[in-house]
């Protein structure tokens, strides 16, 4: 996965692949004033390479396939600030998932912390692998330790087909 400001360096404008990817947003990249109210409220800030209104920005100047072939993309926290914020309905997160969406269906990589929650997803239920919660002393309690019940996991075969529906592998 190649850094966003690698690519930049050879980057050209990509129309059709904007429109694609801009179809199913509510309010594209083009009314973006640049304000950059996304991202002083952004969760991922530190993280993100470019910022949420420099994402826009790259999508609204057509730098498409650079922001899909990002790291950058995967690093936002989908909280849904930017989109709270922005004074023009243009939501950096609908425009990162879109980004997103279209990086799944070319096969591109993703994150190894992604492909694990959806493992788990699938073998048990559950987001995230059950941690045990620890005391000060460093001691280590699981649920039937403290007094809770054990988890339910699994998922029904109609569960399990409604998600493999979903990321297209039914
Ligand atoms: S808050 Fe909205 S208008 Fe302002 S920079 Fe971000 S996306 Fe653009
Ligand atoms: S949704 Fe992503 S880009 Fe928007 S504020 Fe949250 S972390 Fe930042």
């Amino acid at each position: 996965m190649s850094g966003l400001t690698d690519l930049m360096t050879m980057a050209k404008p990509n129309e059709a692949l904007k429109a694609r990817i801009i179809a199913l947003l509510a309010r594209g990249p083009d009314m973006c004033l640049q304000c950059g109210r996304c991202t002083s409220g952004c969760t991922a800030f530190r993280l993100l390479e470019l910022k949420p209104h420099e994402i826009v920005c790259s999508a609204k100047m057509g730098f498409v396939e650079e922001l899909v072939s990002s790291k950058s993309i995967w690093d936002c926290a989908l909280c849904l600030k930017c989109a709270e914020r922005c004074p023009q309905e243009v939501s950096p997160y609908e425009l990162i998932l879109s980004l997103r969406n279209e990086a799944i269906s070319k096969g591109l990589e993703i994150p190894e912390a992604l492909r694990d929650i959806l493992m788990t997803l699938m073998e048990t239920g559950l987001a995230f692998k059950p941690k045990k919660a620890v005391d000060r002393e460093g001691k280590a309690y699981g649920r039937e330790e403290l007094g809770l019940p054990a988890l339910r996991t699994g998922l029904s075969e109609q569960a399990l087909m409604a998600l493999m529906e979903l990321l297209g592998g039914a």
